[in-house]
């Protein structure tokens, strides 16, 4: 009954909130043909220095990360090796054999010299794919819409963490703030944290965040960082383990899962195989499988076997498992479990065991996984089933949520009042442009008002994103998971 009441508070506030969310977002509507027009092809200095002005292109339709299919396997030649090759060669050679697909995928994202993330803007329509917060604003006010609702659902305490991983160009990030800005109470009790590896990617979030840092001593040794969106202090750090504990804590991870390694198992006539990366005579890097048993086999294909469907298992020839993933869950349980509060995964994937899900994303095409890494990005499905299982091992104190599709995400928090409220006052082409970015958020397969290219026709994210939710259970149902 009290949770009924409860829920029932929280979505009147949401329709009351969300047509209410601030707006300078009105200004900051990317528009093409406009004189303030941001040229989404400029450098990185270009775009952030505009004011409150917005690199979201329109009329280009890029490619998000959710896979429409997988590229046809052949083997590349390579011509020049780059760093990231010869570093991953020598590896190779030093290890005197194979590594495994999730050592690779590390090493080709993360690297801290030559990784995809770590030098450069992958994002948007200049970049390699497109993420939602990137499509439009209203992405990132709805998880502001979840983020205020859990802040109510914690008794509105006077500070929290709010903690973002792989924030990316920080746009997420900058919506929410911008966003949920009018609410007083809730933007004063923030705390940002961002997981962030790529100090390019930091410095952007920086710029993007419309950050200042402050003297807080007397000789200006020591500086405290602030966004000037909302007065919020914003911390950096290179992985999840540095976000300090101790205060309520509410966490939004947009497409990280997806970028963390796996391991891919296949299944030979004998047992499960691990599928490994070598050198080829000719130089090239290709797949094998291990003749033995892996570590990795014997520890996390095992655990991920153990909490599946035994008919579905022998129906599949391949397995991924990101055992990443399951720490990751795990840490995150435990923290909410102790400090409280409630964690949001969005992603694409699937509410079972992902069997062949790995690719390659370069200038929104997709590559082989071999083809030149380093230059392109690597994703794979995140399997929700094994956070579900990876969070309720970690502490009976939580409770997990969904997954439930996006649409029904930003449906349920208001994305239909917000864009209602958004036309009211636009021009012709900002109509435009919401209502294609309404559609990719929320809609499903090709859109049907389309008129434009054939090639360039909006493929909806709506049903093949995911979203979940881990809550300490003394915070009830999360809005809305009910
Ligand atoms: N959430 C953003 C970006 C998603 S891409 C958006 O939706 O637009 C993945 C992000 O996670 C990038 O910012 C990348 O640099 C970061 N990242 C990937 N692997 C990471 C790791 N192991 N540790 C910390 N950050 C990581």
């Amino acid at each position: 009954m009290l949770r009924k009441s409860l829920s029932f508070v929280l979505s009147h506030r949401i329709r009351q909130a969300v047509p209410f969310l601030s707006s300078h977002a009105g200004a900051s509507f990317s528009f093409s043909s406009s004189s303030n027009t941001l040229n989404p092809c400029t450098s990185l200095e270009d775009q952030t220095n505009e004011n409150n002005q917005d690199s979201r292109p329109t009329e280009t339709i890029s490619i998000d990360r959710s896979g429409l299919y997988n590229p046809q396997d052949h083997f590349h030649k390579l011509s020049a090796d780059s760093k990231l090759v010869n570093h991953l060669k020598s590896i190779i050679k030093f290890r005197g054999g194979p590594i495994s697909i999730a050592e690779y995928m590390g090493e080709v994202l993360t690297n801290p010299n030559c990784g995809f993330y770590i030098n450069r803007d992958v994002f948007g329509a200049c970049g390699d794919f497109v993420t939602s917060p990137e499509v439009s604003q209203m992405f990132g006010e709805m998880v502001g819409v979840w983020t205020m609702c859990m802040w109510e659902q914690l008794g509105r305490p006077a500070k929290v963490n709010l903690v973002e991983f792989g924030p990316g160009r920080g746009t997420l990030m900058a919506d929410l703030l911008r966003g949920s800005s009018k609410f007083v109470d809730f933007s004063k009790s923030l705390d940002i944290h961002l997981v962030e590896c790529s100090p390019t990617l930091q410095k952007l979030q920086y710029n993007t965040l419309k950050c200042i840092d402050e003297a807080i001593s007397e000789d200006n040794t020591a500086t405290r960082t602030t966004t000037t969106l909302n007065g919020a202090s914003v911390l950096w750090h290179a992985d999840p383990e540095g976000v300090p504990s101790g205060l309520p804590t509410i966490i939004i991870a947009h497409e990280f899962y997806d970028a963390l390694p796996i391991h891919q198992f296949q299944k030979t006539f004998r047992a499960w195989s691990e599928k490994m990366i070598d050198v080829s005579e000719d130089s090239s890097f290709r797949f094998v499988l291990s003749p033995q048993p892996t570590p990795a086999s014997l520890l996390y294909l095992r655990k991920r076997c153990e909490w599946a469907d035994k008919e579905k298992i022998a129906k599949i020839e391949q397995i991924e498992v990101c055992p990443r993933a399951v720490e990751l869950t795990h840490q995150i349980a435990k923290r909410i479990s102790i400090d409280g509060g409630g964690a949001l995964i969005i992603d694409y994937g699937k509410n079972e065991i992902i069997s062949d899900s790995l690719q390659a994303i370069r200038k929104h095409k997709f590559v082989h996984i071999l083809d030149d890494p380093g230059s392109a990005d690597l994703s794979a499905y995140v399997d929700f089933a094994a956070i579900r299982h990876s969070a309720e091992e970690a502490s009976e104190n939580i409770s997990v949520y969904g997954p439930i599709t996006q649409s029904q995400l930003l449906g349920s928090l208001g994305i239909n009042f917000r864009v209602e409220a958004l036309l009211k006052n636009c021009t012709k082409e900002q109509a435009e442009s919401l209502r294609t970015g309404y559609w990719r958020l929320v809609g499903d397969g090709e859109a049907p008002f389309w008129e434009g290219t054939e090639e360039q026709k909006p493929i909806g994210m709506g049903n093949r994103y995911l979203a979940m939710a881990i809550v300490n259970k003394n915070q009830g149902i999360p809005i809305p998971f009910e």
